[in-house]
């Protein structure tokens, strides 16, 4: 007779970029995630939702045929893309706190994703360390306004940290964040000094395999789940926007072939529990272009 295998866990990050997926989106995935008994860690943006700036960047060929690849009409909901475009962003914390409050009852962990999602991700080298201080100690200030409790761990908006992002997280004081794509959870050093650890993302979202080498819904999952290693770190991100709307059966579908395969999905913080930190590499911060992606993202490099 031969043993079960032992199960395998995943980090299932949530990130929530836009009003639109906090109000639907996160609903509908707190429903998907407690008729499984699966709970993760949400990332969410709670300032203004001016995602639909991205409208502009259609002019660039690259992000065209992104949009059409993925459909992104349908995938994300035309307000989104017009969001911002033609008025001011609404502030989500103040129109949607009660969705935010919602997933930190269902026992899910709550970490700080944006203050402005879009301003981030287009303008993050170009933002002073005070900048940055602002906009993260701003927004972690009204979800943890929010949810009465404080904010122990953040991740960038388009997986978009440059070194001086990392010290300036270092001086707030977080447990841990999940700021770059990777291969296993490192300490991060820069300037010669060791930062709090880092979970990087090491499978790819929807839209970045969707439409691509013949990837469809019909074999999406089979994709994710394939990609799951045993005895390495996985963590896989999926979004409000996108998981909690147009694709919530695609992801019921997927937690279900998730568990008959003995995956576990968790909050990060417990792929944590029990990792001696001394143990941990020490490895950079880097930008690196990647398939799916306009533009670059971070990635754990050798120090
Ligand atoms: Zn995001």
């Amino acid at each position: 007779m031969t043993a079960a295998p032992a199960p395998i866990d995943v980090g299932l990050r949530i990130d929530v970029d836009t009003l639109r997926g906090t109000r639907l989106g996160v609903p509908g995935l707190l429903r998907v995630l407690e008729k499984h008994g699966v709970a993760g860690t949400f990332y969410f943006s709670v300032g203004p939702d001016n995602m639909g700036r991205h409208l502009w960047r259609l002019l660039k060929p690259g992000f065209l045929w992104k949009m059409l690849r993925s459909n992104a009409a349908s995938l994300y909901g035309l307000d989104i893309l017009l969001r911002g475009t033609f008025w001011p962003g609404p502030i989500i914390a103040d129109k949607a706190g009660d969705a935010i409050i919602a997933a930190a009852q269902h026992g899910h962990e709550i970490g700080f994703h944006a203050w402005d999602h879009h301003r981030w991700q287009t303008r993050v080298e170009q933002m002073s360390p005070e900048d940055m201080e602002r906009s993260i100690s701003r927004g972690c200030d009204a979800l943890s306004g929010l949810l009465g409790q404080p904010i122990r761990t953040t991740a960038v908006a388009g997986w978009r940290a440059t070194e001086s992002t990392i010290e300036v997280k270092q001086a707030l004081g977080f447990d841990y964040n999940s700021d770059c794509r990777g291969d296993s959870i490192f300490i991060p050093v820069v300037s010669g000094a060791e930062m709090a650890p880092q979970v990087p993302v090491t499978l790819p979202t929807y839209d970045e395999i969707i439409g691509i080498d013949g990837v469809d819904d019909s074999v999406f999952n089979e994709r994710i789940l394939d990609g799951i290693k045993p005895d390495a770190l996985n963590v896989y991100t999926i979004h409000a926007e996108v998981e909690g709307i147009a694709r919530v059966e695609l992801f019921d579908r997927l937690l279900s072939l998730a568990a008959a395969r003995g995956i576990r999905f968790r909050p990060l913080c417990e792929l944590l529990q029990g990792v001696d930190i001394a143990s941990l590499p020490r490895d950079r911060i880097q930008p690196r272009q990647m398939p799916g992606r306009e533009g670059w993202v971070s990635w754990q490099g050798a120090a």
